[in-house]
């Protein structure tokens, strides 16, 4: 058994020159796990292009179709942030696809856990409409294809991206076989993610919102972790955890105004690594949302690895430091929410 990626190069095919969601993310993320002699630690996972079928569980046909025509007459915009290019339809198709792949995998017991190193990334892709970078919901077409194909009754996503996933919300909230728990910057793009967000009908109290205002770093998502996401997680005892994992909330990163640092990263990959181990034998899948910083990212996603790889512990690898400014407190909204979702101290 071993930790398996995804990766195929069509991803760097998705690309936009100036754009923050360009090929280099990924591109600085293969160097670094290859220069670190990572790459040869882990299971290759090929990405297969995702049905119609599964796609058509999350997206509406007609928008799919739309994406598939602006890619074929050469690209265009979607909205004034997200970009089609030539072959941006056929890379999505794959990042959807590669996650599923990855998904089955875990759940197929071949791969312990899993990292999908995808573009498009998806998490605010609606079911109508792309946007803020995201052509296909990656995240929840894993998770229906778990709960359609799979026989899971239980999914628990976790997106600690610093903008909130607003279309994987959206996708699941009135869904109780579906727990998403979002940790973002708010208020921040796209405007969602509110703590009084919680869900609706037979999803009500499956959508857990932690909204936090800028400053927030090491200390305060450890708090979190610790007080809300793990004692959530084991209410709703998951069968799989899918991570949507975006590296945005880095203290140097261009797009956001959070103070994680790569260790405070690390720590939360290997919080869900246990959350995993504790409660669903160890089935965690990540699949990569945002990070603008190059050296962040591909140094959170390094140790990430490191994480999911390793059961002895693994040793911090962390160019950047912690963050040179004073953190923000969580008291008050960690109180909130663990008031407004019923969860008991301790
Ligand atoms: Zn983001």
């Amino acid at each position: 058994m071993a930790t398996g990626y995804v990766y195929d190069p069509i991803f760097l095919e998705h690309d936009l020159r100036g754009h923050p969601e360009n090929q280099q993310r990924l591109r600085q993320i293969m160097s670094v796990l290859q220069q670190r002699g990572m790459l040869e630690r882990l299971a290759h996972i090929p990405a297969i292009p995702i049905t119609q079928e599964r796609l058509e569980r999350v997206h509406d046909p007609r928008y799919i179709e739309q994406v598939r025509r602006v890619a074929e007459r050469g690209g265009g915009n979607l909205d004034m942030d997200t970009y089609v290019r030539p072959a941006s339809y056929d890379a999505a198709l794959m990042a959807a696809g590669g996650l599923v792949e990855a998904t089955r995998a875990v759940l197929d017991g071949e791969l312990d856990n899993a990292f999908a190193l995808v573009r498009p990334p998806g998490h605010h892709a609606l079911r109508a409409r792309g946007m803020g970078f995201c052509l296909f919901n990656n995240v929840a077409v894993a998770a229906r294809y778990a709960l359609a194909e799979q026989g899971l009754d239980r999914v628990l996503i976790v997106d600690f991206d610093v903008h909130h996933g607003n279309g994987t919300q959206d996708e699941f909230e009135g869904d109780p076989a579906v727990m998403y728990i979002s940790t973002h910057q708010y208020p921040h793009y796209p405007g969602t993610g509110y703590w009084n967000e919680t869900g609706s009908g037979a999803g009500k109290g499956s959508i857990i919102n932690v909204p936090l205002g800028g400053g927030v770093g090491d200390e305060g998502f450890a708090r979190i972790f610790e007080e809300i996401v793990g004692p959530a997680a084991w209410r709703f005892q998951p069968e799989l955890i899918l991570v949507s994992a975006g590296y945005d909330a880095h203290w140097d990163d261009p797009l956001a105004y959070m103070q994680l640092s790569i260790g405070g990263y690390t720590a939360i990959a290997q919080a869900l690594k246990d959350l995993s181990e504790e409660l669903c034998g160890g089935r965690v899948v990540f699949t990569l949302e945002g990070g603008y910083h190059l050296e962040a990212l591909a140094y959170s996603v390094l140790n990430a690895f490191g994480v999911l790889v390793d059961d002895t512990g693994w040793r911090l690898v962390d160019p950047l430091g912690p963050s040179p400014r004073r953190e923000q407190p969580v008291d008050e909204i960690i109180e909130r929410v663990r008031q407004v979702h019923g969860l008991s101290r301790g």
